[in-house]
This record gives structure tokens, sequence and C-alpha cells, in this order.
């Protein structure tokens, strides 16, 4: 597959703005650290500060190493940390101290550990709701191999969202993710979700990997079907030589139409979708307006 050049609007400005740099120093201050920031995500500036509502942030649990290798993914495979049992508590402090009004949770999968870390996870939720009911938790959550009983306890703790990605459709699963991911066990973990708790449900795509338009309509349907709410469609871009090659850049006027499409066509209750976006973009805000239409 050839290069493909990065267009202009794939250009960003460096984040400003004074609640950012609220957030930035209360989380050095703590030793924390954000996928936001590790990430050198775009989005901070917009993200944080919250330009009509609840800022979001994204805390990654149980280390920086995952126990699979997804060909897009730029996290460490192996050589997996022990838990930090302190972590829990030292994150929902961290969310009440700083006065975030909505947190995104993801982690790493965690194969390796007998409960996939599903109660680590769990015990995250509670502890931040424990100390501020009123923080709005979204967990992005592995797909715990499909396993019910684990999706079950992060579902027990009440997160306001569950949201777990597919990344790409269904053609295109295993040259992207890890072998034991698969569409139809991501599928399983949102319906589950869906069908036994009031939580909003959500997913992401990443566009830019070799889909056509007709795959992208299918999922889209196969996700309603299993009953997801929201979706996120964000450009995929190659974190390094090794990983995978774009094979678009598509075109902003494209993700509008997506986003058309997912909101109007398939009445997801909304759909972020735009080069940069990803799948936590804005989402306090975007959610926040959402459940109150
Ligand atoms: Fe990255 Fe998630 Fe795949 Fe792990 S499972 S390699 S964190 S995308
Ligand atoms: Fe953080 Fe997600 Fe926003 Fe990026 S899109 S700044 S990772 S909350």
């Amino acid at each position: 597959m050839s290069h493909v050049r990065k267009p202009d609007w794939l250009k960003t400005r460096p984040p400003a703005g004074e609640r950012f740099t609220e957030i930035k120093q209360s989380l050095r201050e703590r030793d924390l650290h954000t996928v936001c920031e590790e990430a050198n995500c775009p989005n901070m500036g917009e993200c944080w500060s919250g330009r009509d509502g609840p800022g979001t942030a994204t805390f990654m649990l149980m280390g920086d190493r995952c126990s699979r290798g997804c060909n897009f993914c730029d996290v460490e495979t192996g050589g997996m940390d022990p838990l930090d049992e302190d972590e829990p508590a030292d994150v929902a402090d961290a969310v009440v101290d700083i006065g975030l009004d909505y947190v995104v949770l993801t982690s790493v999968d965690r194969d390796d550990l007998p409960d996939q870390g599903a109660g680590h996870f769990a015990e995250t939720i509670r502890e931040i709701k424990a100390r501020d009911p009123s923080v709005l938790v979204e967990c992005l959550v592995p797909d715990f191999q499909g396993e019910e009983r684990l999706v079950r306890k992060i579902l027990d703790t009440g997160p306001d969202v569950f949201a777990h990605n597919v990344e790409t459709v269904e053609r295109l699963q295993w040259p992207i993710r890890d072998r034991r991911a698969s569409y139809e066990q991501s599928l399983s973990v949102l319906r589950q979700a869906h069908r036994e708790s009031d939580v909003y449900t959500k997913t992401s795509l990443m566009l830019g990997v070799g889909e056509y338009a007709h795959e992208i309509y299918q999922t889209l349907s196969d996700l309603r079907e299993v009953g997801v709410d929201v979706v996120t469609f964000g450009q995929y871009l190659q974190p390094s030589r090794s990983h995978l090659e774009v094979s678009e850049y598509v075109h902003p006027d494209a993700f509008d139409i997506w986003q058309r499409v997912a909101e109007e066509e398939f009445d997801f209750a909304y759909c972020a979708s735009g080069p940069m976006v990803r799948s936590s973009y804005r989402a306090g805000e975007l959610f926040v307006e959402a459940v109150h239409d």
C-alpha cells in the first residue's frame, strides 16, 4: 500500500485556556496521567474546558502495557505490571479534587488477570460515585472475552455511559484488532449492557483503514440492532511505521455525512464525527445535551 500524504485539515493548534492550565497543574501535583496527555490528543483544550457543558478527561487504568497487540494501537504489548491497589482511590480523589464533572475511565486489556481487571475497573467507578454521585462516569471497557459475569461487574456499579469500541467494520476486524477480539464478541458485550441496564451504550469506529461505505452502513445497522445509543467516527492515524498504514484520509465533509446518517437515518442519540474525533471527544458536553433533549 502506498504512503498517503497527510492533508491540511489534520493540522492542530496546541491546547490552551484557563481551565486547561488549571487541570494540567492539578494532575502534575498528583503525578497522575491522562490518556489525553499521553496520547498528546489534539482535543485537550476543547475537552478539558468544556465549551458548552461539563469538561471531559480520560484516565487509563491498570498500567500502560497491554496483554493484546492491535495493529493500530501504540500501547506496548506484554510484560504486564502488577495492579496498583491504591489506583481506584487515587483516581477518585483526583477526579473529585480537580472538580471534573465527567470522567472517562479506560484501560488496557488484562487477559493475564483472573478477572481480566473487571474488579479493579469496577472498584474505581464505585470509589468515584461514593465520593460524589453527581460526577458522570463513562467506562470504556475491554471485551472481557465476552464473559457476561465480568461485564455485569461493571454494570452493577452504575456507570452513566458504558462504552466498548468495535473499532472497525466486520471484515477488517482481524487485520486490525488482536485475534482475541472479534466483531461478534464486541457486539455481544454491547448487547448485554443494553439488555441488563438503563446505561447509555456507546462505541467508536476509526475511518480510513480500508472500509467501504456499505460496510459502515451495515455496522451502524448492527449497532442499533443490539441497542447502541451513541457512535463516534474519527480518522485513523498511523502511530509509527510498524503500525497499520492509513488507507485514506477521509474528508471532513464525509465525516459530516456519516454524522447525519447515524443521527437521522439510524436514530442514534448522537454521533460525534470528524477527522480528529476520538471516542471520548467532548463526551461530557455531548452526553448532557443528548440526555436533556
Ligand atoms: Fe491497544 Fe486496546 Fe488493542 Fe490493547 S486491546 S493493544 S490497549 S487497542
Ligand atoms: Fe482526552 Fe478523549 Fe478529549 Fe482526547 S478526545 S482530550 S483523549 S477526553
